[in-house]
């Protein structure tokens, strides 16, 4: 496995490493549901008002985030040039329902209704 920094220097995790991490960190506190990784609607559907690498002024509610992999999982994971904000969006059963279209029907409505 070879070794990347991020632009401070700091390591960065690997994809697969990274995969690993984001799989564990997201799944649910009860343990029965959680993230579904590969769904990435909350990098879609919402709006993100910080800068994002290759998207510096943030993005568009229902834009793919640029940093969004062909798996849907994020390439910044583990990285700290990933938004904050990004970091805090955390699994709602209610909100991220039983399916991605769900997720993704959910989250922009939330983003009409604030
Ligand atoms: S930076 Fe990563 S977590 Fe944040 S919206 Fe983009 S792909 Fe999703």
């Amino acid at each position: 496995m070879t070794a990347e920094t991020g632009n401070d220097g700091a390591p960065v995790a690997t994809d697969s490493e990274a995969r690993r991490r984001r799989a564990a960190d997201v799944a649910g506190k009860d343990g029965a549901t959680g993230c579904r990784p590969g769904c990435g609607a909350c990098c879609i559907a919402p709006s993100i008002s910080s800068p994002i690498p290759g998207m510096p002024e943030g993005k568009p509610a229902g834009v793919r985030c640029a940093q969004l992999d062909d798996a849907n999982l994020c390439r910044l994971f583990g990285d700290p040039r990933r938004p904050a904000v990004c970091h805090r969006f955390d699994y709602d059963a209610e909100l991220c329902g039983r399916s991605r279209a769900e997720a993704l029907a959910r989250i922009a409505a939330l983003e009409v209704a604030t």
